[in-house]
């Protein structure tokens, strides 16, 4: 989204909170116009975690239903206006409830539920003919170490039989597909995201700081 799209429709917010504030138009409405707005800029995604978040509350997925939360909780003074909320799912917000964003960001029960939602497939293949192949996960971004080093072009793994196939650049097989060699070893899969979230923890100022600097740059096109 632009900038200046940005801008114009979080001001179309502004202004119809103010009507409502003039009973112009019901609370709910105006809400719901705001947080649809940032679940669509957030592409669907809480702000604070990858779950995909639900309008409305869905049997079974109720903690994934979608929130206006708000960066600094209002009971430390934090304003209930566009510029200091974003969509967040309903753990999240139940979680954060009056916690500053810097300590909830580390909180050990969000890392916790990041890593319980966050499980990778045990075996995929990047070949789309394969009963393997998972586009969502491929795009969302694999590390994959073989006995604790971290493999770059990784083909194909599997955890539970404890391999990987390696691409090898240039050569390709008869129907297009590229060469592999087998490596055998220890296979760890993590989401890349998953991945460089455990270490924000080792370094959380420097975390919260890339989060701050997201929420500035929210507003610049994807
Ligand atoms: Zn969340």
């Amino acid at each position: 989204m632009q900038r200046k799209e940005f801008d114009q429709k979080q001001r179309e917010i502004d202004l119809a909170w103010q009507a409502h504030m003039a009973e112009e138009e019901t609370d709910a409405k105006v809400r719901r116009r705001w947080l649809l707005f940032y679940v669509e800029h957030q592409d669907q995604k809480c702000a604070y975690y990858h779950v995909r978040l639900k309008i409305g509350m869905v049997p079974g997925l109720e903690d994934r239903q979608a929130t206006i939360d708000h960066i600094l909780p209002r009971s430390l003074g934090g304003e209930d206006s566009t510029q200091n909320t974003l969509a967040a799912c309903a753990f999240c917000n139940v979680l954060k409830g009056s916690t500053k964003l810097s300590d909830f960001l580390i909180d050990p029960e969000l890392v916790n539920r990041i890593l319980k939602i966050s499980e990778c497939p045990q075996h995929i293949s990047s070949d789309p003919s394969s009963k393997h192949y998972d586009a969502r996960s491929i795009a969302r971004g694999i590390s994959v170490t073989v006995d604790h080093i971290e493999l770059k072009n990784v083909f194909e793994y599997s955890v539970p039989e404890n391999w990987v196939k390696l691409k090898l650049e240039k050569t390709k097989t008869r129907n297009g597909q590229p060469m592999t060699v087998l490596k055998r070893g220890k296979v760890s899969v993590i989401y890349l995201d998953v991945r460089d979230r455990l270490r924000a923890m080792e370094a959380p100022k420097r975390y919260v700081n890339q989060f701050r600097q997201w929420l500035l740059e929210r507003s610049q096109p994807s």
